[in-house]
């Protein structure tokens, strides 16, 4: 069997372990800080096989000159990001694919938040998928707009929601309740979120992640994923209004207002 489990990094981030049952290899996702995964290693007695960069944002690589030097480690990256990234090993563009432990593994150019922001689409042996998608999808948000355009992101957030219900997503921060907290402004009648808050308060209370996320939850919740509702379009029109903007016609207009607003908020 797999597992793939959250070690905490710095205030609210995730670096994600991929192993499997009665094999001592484990691969890590956005190792920001090298010393939660040494920790890791040392207490579970794993080597690590490989690294997984979505993007070159330093909590996502602080650690991974270290732990490639000190374990010899495949670093996989963006082909069109190296200049910012450490020493890769295979640099990987949209399509590539490649194996990691049994998993088959599906490269996805995500930008908006980077320019070359990349996620990783894996289908493990029973045929679930597993999305690592760093900051461009949170669970009930998406991440901000660095360098990409606001239609760059809606289009990634599109490539990301083409996936079966049950896919996994694994977002690189706990990010949750706050994007929670403002996704109950946007539909303030949706039970789905008021549900969903509570349950993911009781979890952070327990100090326990509210992730990985699925596609039904982030269908049902994630108001980048609903632009096209009437309450989100109402919201977003009265925030709209406020600035004294012209209303938007397009989805990736919506999506424009819709992070700017979450911003000021
Ligand atoms: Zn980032």
């Amino acid at each position: 069997m797999y597992s793939v489990h959250p070690l905490p990094a710095f205030k609210d981030n995730y670096i994600w372990v991929i192993q499997q049952d009665q094999d001592p290899r484990c691969w890590v996702v956005d190792p920001g800080d090298a010393a939660p995964v040494r920790a890791y290693l040392d207490a579970t007695q794993r080597q690590l096989e490989g690294i997984l960069i979505t993007h070159h944002h330093p909590d996502h690589i602080g650690g991974v000159a270290a732990l490639s030097a000190a374990y010899s480690c495949a670093v996989i990256g963006s082909a069109a990001d190296q200049a910012r990234l450490p020493p890769l090993t295979q640099a990987v563009q949209q399509g590539d694919r490649f194996q990691l432990l049994d998993w088959q593994v599906e490269v996805l150019a995500v930008p908006g938040h980077t320019d070359h922001h990349l996620a990783f689409s894996c289908t493990d042996q029973q045929g679930q998928q597993h999305i690592f998608c760093g900051d461009t999808l949170f669970a009930a948000g998406c991440g901000r707009l660095f360098e990409g355009t606001a239609q760059q992101m809606y289009q990634s957030l599109q490539a990301l929601a083409a996936f079966p219900d049950a896919t996994l997503y694994y977002p690189a921060h706990e990010y949750t309740l706050a994007n929670l907290n403002f996704a109950c402004k946007v539909e303030p009648s949706s039970f789905a979120l008021q549900q969903r808050l509570a349950q993911c308060m009781a979890l952070r209370a327990a100090q326990r992640p509210t992730l990985p996320t699925s596609r039904e939850q982030e269908a049902a919740t994630n108001p980048y994923w609903r632009l096209n509702q009437p309450e989100v379009q109402a919201s977003i029109s009265q925030f709209v209004a406020q600035q004294g903007e012209p209303q938007p016609e397009t989805p990736a207009a919506w999506l424009h207002f819709l992070r700017l607003w979450k911003n000021a908020s």
